[in-house]
């Protein structure tokens, strides 16, 4: 997945643009600039290859689903469901504006289950937010389907799938607002830094105020500039934006190396008896970012995931004991563990997890194992791990 492992002169160039107008600042100094944009090109471009009308950069992903959030008028109180495996991203940024986090099951698609969404659905629910987990996307017709009948937003968490698409349309392009993430472990990166895409003017609007302080960016002086509403700083830095401006251009190339990566992996663990795959919707490509799979029980696959490291092959993740992406390990959002005192709406509202059952997502996840595929790797190399995996896992099936 990460676009750092082949970084090189195009994004050097860009950054030396910048470097050499010395305005590290996405906004103003237009006369210094040397006519340089770096995060308004990035937005032309993404909002192009997303098909979007809007794109808003902002510092991070979890920014990103803050500000989506915050500019489709979502605050305190509000219900926000999302799935039991993700990143601790989705719910910090949910408790960020005093919204409450719901919890909800995922399943074979390793995403948020439509008919447990279904179920969680109360009269404080404003947003259904799928994340497309590790390359491959929610069953976003189904998702669409029920924020029609009950008249909630869809927002989708593409930070992990980046290229995917579902029915002909990029993921993230789908719902009502769609965020990305650019950290530096994404499939691409600018060091730091998120997006959203939408094509409501009035999110997007209130996407490019609420983000750098409520700012109505109107006429050349920032001073002179009105506030309609508050705001904050979730600003990304020219520098930062510079070094997408040259790894957009070469997501699709990423992209074409995944999947000639995964195609290999999958086709060799085809071939072994007790492996499935996970599913994925009907219309939908992914982004090849991982390759996830499932073993007939929770023992074995934690017994393979043990001798897959053992055997030196990096990069594969068994989710269900990891401490930052599946709900077994959040005790601090359990506990509420938070620094200082959290809205009240939080206390009250947020449901005791410590008695939740998410038996329906352990049932997955327990036996799922992903494998990061990397785009630094050379063919030869894809192919001998294709066959140490096969080994590796056939004799944990024995
Ligand atoms: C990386 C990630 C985020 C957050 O992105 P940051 O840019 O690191 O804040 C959110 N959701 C998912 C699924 C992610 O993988």
């Amino acid at each position: 997945m990460p676009g750092f492992e082949l970084f090189g002169e195009q994004e050097k160039e860009q950054v030396q643009d910048v470097l050499d107008s010395g305005v590290l600042m996405r906004y103003g100094f237009d006369g210094m600039r040397n006519g340089h944009w770096k995060a308004r090109e990035l937005e032309t471009a993404l909002a192009d290859r997303m098909q979007a009308k809007y794109a808003q950069l902002l510092s991070s992903g979890t920014a990103a689903l803050t500000v989506a959030l915050v500019s489709a008028g979502v605050g305190a109180g509000d219900e926000v469901i999302m799935p039991t495996f993700t990143f601790v991203a989705s719910f910090e940024s949910i408790l960020a504006i005093g919204a409450i986090p719901v919890l909800v099951d995922i399943d074979d698609t390793l995403t948020l289950s439509p008919s447990a969404v279904k179920k969680a659905i109360t009269d404080r629910t404003k947003v259904i937010m799928p994340v497309h987990m590790c390359g491959s996307m929610a069953d976003l017709g189904a998702l669409k389907q029920i924020c029609e009948q009950y008249d909630l937003l869809l927002l989708e968490d593409a930070c992990q799938a980046i290229g995917g698409s579902y029915d002909g349309k990029p993921l993230g392009s789908y719902g009502d607002l769609g965020c990305f993430s650019f950290d530096y472990v994404k499939t691409i990166t600018c060091g730091e830094g998120g997006a959203i895409i939408t094509n409501n003017k009035e999110y997007h609007l209130h996407a490019d105020h609420y983000s750098d302080h409520g700012h109505d960016h109107i006429g050349k002086d920032r001073g002179a500039e009105s506030h309609p509403f508050l705001g904050y700083n979730y600003r990304i830095s020219e520098l930062n934006a510079a070094v997408g401006c040259a790894q957009i251009k070469r997501l699709d190339d990423f992209l074409k190396i995944q999947k000639e990566y995964y195609t290999i992996l999958q086709d060799h663990l085809k071939q072994v008896e007790g492996i499935t795959f996970r599913k994925v919707p009907e219309g939908g490509v992914e982004n090849y970012a991982f390759l996830s799979f499932f073993l007939p029980n929770k023992e074995c696959t934690k017994k393979i995931h043990e001798a897959l490291g053992a055997a030196g092959i990096d990069g594969c993740f068994y989710w269900y004991d990891n401490n930052w992406h599946y709900y077994r390990k959040w005790e601090h959002l359990t506990h509420l563990k938070s620094l200082g005192k959290l809205p009240e709406e939080v206390h009250h509202r947020l449901l005791d997890y410590t008695k939740a059952d998410f038996s329906e997502s352990d049932k997955w996840m327990g036996r799922t194992i992903s494998c990061l595929i990397k785009i630094g790797w050379t063919k030869t190399q894809v192919e001998e791990r294709a066959l140490k995996m096969t080994e590796v896992i056939l004799s944990g099936l024995k």
